[in-house]
């Protein structure tokens, strides 16, 4: 390396996809710095992105390919894991086999191995961690929308009077999001209402927070609807010419959430704060709905989103600068993950299992005969399939399920038991212990693709580092795999940039404008046309300019065009707080940390804040408990069991107890949130609901 240069690339953490401007000094050295022309951040960046130099060493890199821990040669190792999935599939059929893949993924990674999978070996057998992340977002917007649509745009939160922020802790999960939406504020006066059971970062500088009960948003947001036509508030005319059954979600909302006190009683709020939160809403013509984990993660989740969206749609609000319902998704490709068929209930290109045409007009364009022809196994299940035998050969990539997954110790009695685990990662983690053969994959910084985040911009990941030692591209793996398996010909990659041109293709295959997820216009980028891709918004059909903000005028991707309003019921949470457990247990992320901390938790600055994994405690419960602030603690649930230091704080309602969700083995012994948590799932989404499992506490007997 002679010359110091700058790449301009993407932050590989969360949703927010912000820009970011590696720089390579002559020696080596890299420095970081937020890209002040990308649009998700003009420049800032936040603890994790900004600390993005410090991630790039070496120590705990997978370097060269394991088989049942011996360093081995890729051909050995690439040869074995196609003949032990061959002859799973000749012995057991396709449905033997899964792909457990992660948001982490670029686009480009994620297409080969949905093609693989769903393609050529038959199966819909390929789910990824964004299961646990935002999945019912995903079937809140089908629902509702007929495709999986995001409506917005982040400028959206700088044109809103008000901002409703539901199951968010933006100021520490999307912290460049927060900050804009902080800006906008103390410009114009922008209100913003948090809707969370804690107090949280965002709570704190709030106009309103409302500490509801949990699990019980679908009442909040029924009671909001029922007070919207009460009121007069909602827009008729929207409602009559654009959507379709109001009628019937409004008689449900009304028998079942008549009054504010009703609500209030129901949410465990003050009727004042609740007819506080109704009048600002109905009030308030250009409203943003922001809502994430703390509404998705929940056996109700897929309701939660139709209750807000519901909302939205009476008083038609949607579609409009400043206005609309806005999932933000946790992981820096989710959305690109969604868009090539990663979840197993899609196909690929936004289409599903439904239309058999859909499969039809995949399997041509793929040359795919053996395509799948139902969906697969979403996460949880999935796990329960490798439990139970029913999944001989499985490919985990880029995720550590063995601490990520809910009831986590199932999860890592299932790899064990598997008859043949593949992991291909950048570093060794919990799950990789459980690998018969171990894969070193591309790193950020060495990783070449696309990604797409929460407003659905695309933008380049771009290398700058050459991987170490035998380290290579997921797609690269799993197109060698693909080739061994016999499929070579529809998998002779040679470039990513050849990859995304087939996934635009494949979006804009026999499409007449029906489907809006459309990439047409990028179907003949040329290797230095990608090589520049400037971020950008998808849609993106042929011959018509981008199109940022969907909706506008008032169509959906629905058969008769119109938005669907869902009836939806508040129902109660999985499990119910009882007197053998007591307290109603939370998890979600810290300011700093990143998912098992697998990046974060090598730089010490990001380690400063909160060192050891904690249970967050109201003082009365600690009281109660026999605990005090820094106090060992055994927390459990039904489960299983972790250890962690007791916080007190008021920060926390009584009966309620919180712990971030990034400790895994190779940071604290028995921390990790997964082996406390819930594998139940909502019915629509197969998302877990993390956000609540009952839980007693104890102080831990060191002795
Ligand atoms: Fe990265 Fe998200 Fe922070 Fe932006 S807000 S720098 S994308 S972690």
């Amino acid at each position: 390396m002679d010359e110091a240069r700058e790449v301009r690339t993407t932050c590989p953490y969360c949703g927010v996809g912000c820009g970011v401007l590696a720089g390579i000094a002559a020696d080596g050295t890299t420095t970081v710095r937020g890209d002040p022309d990308h649009p998700a951040n003009f420049g800032r960046l936040c603890s994790k992105g900004s600390a993005l130099g410090e991630t790039l060493g070496l120590e705990g890199r997978l370097l060269y390919p394991e088989v049942l821990g011996k360093q081995t040669g890729w051909d050995e190792a690439l040869d074995l894991v196609a003949e032990k999935f061959s002859r799973a599939i000749a012995e057991h059929g396709p449905d033997s086999v899964a792909f457990y893949v992660s948001g982490q993924l670029l686009t480009e990674d994620y297409y080969v191995a949905n093609k693989l999978m769903k393609g050529f070996i038959g199966s819909g057998n390929i789910d990824t961690n964004s299961r646990l992340c935002m999945a019912s977002s995903v079937a809140g917007h089908r629902r509702a929308f007929g495709e999986d649509i995001v409506p917005g745009v982040y400028e959206d939160f700088e044109r809103a009077d008000l901002i409703v922020l539901t199951g968010s802790n933006t100021a520490w999960c999307h912290p460049v999001l927060y900050q804009r939406m902080l800006a906008a504020r103390s410009e114009h006066g922008t209100r913003i209402v948090v809707i969370d059971p804690r107090r949280t970062a965002t709570a704190d500088e709030c106009d309103l927070h409302l500490a509801l009960d949990p699990g019980t948003d679908v009442l909040l947001f029924k009671g909001l609807l029922t007070y919207l036509a009460q009121a007069g508030k909602i827009d008729a005319g929207f409602i009559r010419d654009h959507t379709s059954g109001f009628d019937a979600a409004a008689s449900l909302a009304e028998a079942d959430a008549p009054s504010v006190a009703r609500v209030a009683m129901g949410c465990g709020l003050t009727a004042t704060d609740v007819q506080a939160f109704y009048d600002l809403f109905a009030e308030t013509e250009c409203t943003v709905t922001v809502y994430s984990q703390g509404i998705n993660q929940s056996a109700h989740g897929t309701d939660k989103v139709n209750a807000i969206i519901n909302c939205h749609l009476a008083t038609g609000r949607i579609g409009k600068p400043g206005a609309g319902p806005f999932s933000v998704t946790g992981q820096p490709n989710a959305m690109g993950g969604r868009e090539v068929g990663g979840l197993a209930n899609q196909l690929a290109a936004h289409m599903d299992f439904a239309d058999e045409a859909n499969i039809d007009r995949v399997s041509r364009f793929w040359g795919a005969p053996n395509i799948a022809r139902r969906g697969g196994l979403k996460a949880v299940d999935m796990f329960q399939a490798v439990a139970d035998g029913r999944i001989k050969a499985l490919w985990v990539m880029g995720t550590n399920p063995a601490v990520s997954m809910p009831d986590a110790s199932r999860v890592r009695a299932a790899l064990f038991k598997c008859d043949f685990v593949v992991v291909s990662d950048v570093t060794r983690t919990d799950t990789t212990r459980h690998a018969d053969v171990l894969l070193p994959a591309a790193a950020w910084g060495e990783k070449d693709g696309t990604v797409t985040n929460s407003e659905r911009r695309l933008s380049r990941q771009r290398p700058f580092l050459s991987p170490p030692g035998d380290a290579k591209a997921d797609w690269r793996i799993v197109s060698e795999v693909a080739a061994r398996m016999g499929f070579g010909d529809a998998f002779a990659y040679q470039t990513p940039a050849e990859i995304f041109r087939e996934h635009a293709a494949l979006s804009a295959f026999e499409n007449d404008g029906e489907r809006l997820f459309d990439l047409g216009g990028l179907i003949d980028l040329s290797e230095t046309e990608y090589a520049a891709f400037a971020p950008r918004h998808w849609p993106a059909p042929e011959r018509r300019e981008q199109q940022a903000r969907l909706f506008a005028d008032g169509r959906f991707p629905t058969p008769d065009g119109r938005a669907r309003f869902v009836p939806v019921r508040q129902e109660a949470t999985a499990f119910t707080v009882d007197a053998d457990y007591p307290l109603a247990l939370n998890t979600g992320r810290l300011r700093d940390q990143w998912h098992t901390m697998t990046r974060t938790g090598s730089v010490p600055r990001l380690m400063a804040n909160a060192p050891e994994p904690a249970v967050d405690l109201h003082p009365a419960d600690a009281g109660a408990h026999h605990l005090k602030d820094g106090d060992l603690a055994h927390l459990s649930t039904r489960f299983g069991f972790v250890r962690a230091r007791v916080r007190v704080t008021e920060a926390q309602r009584r009966g309620q107890a919180f712990m971030p969700m990034h400790w895994s083995g190779q940071f604290a012994a028995k921390a990790a949130a997964g082996l406390v948590s819930s594998p139940v799932t909502d019915p629509h989404s197969g998302q877990p609901e993390l956000k609540h499992v009952p839980a007693r506490i104890m102080r831990e007997e060191t002795g």
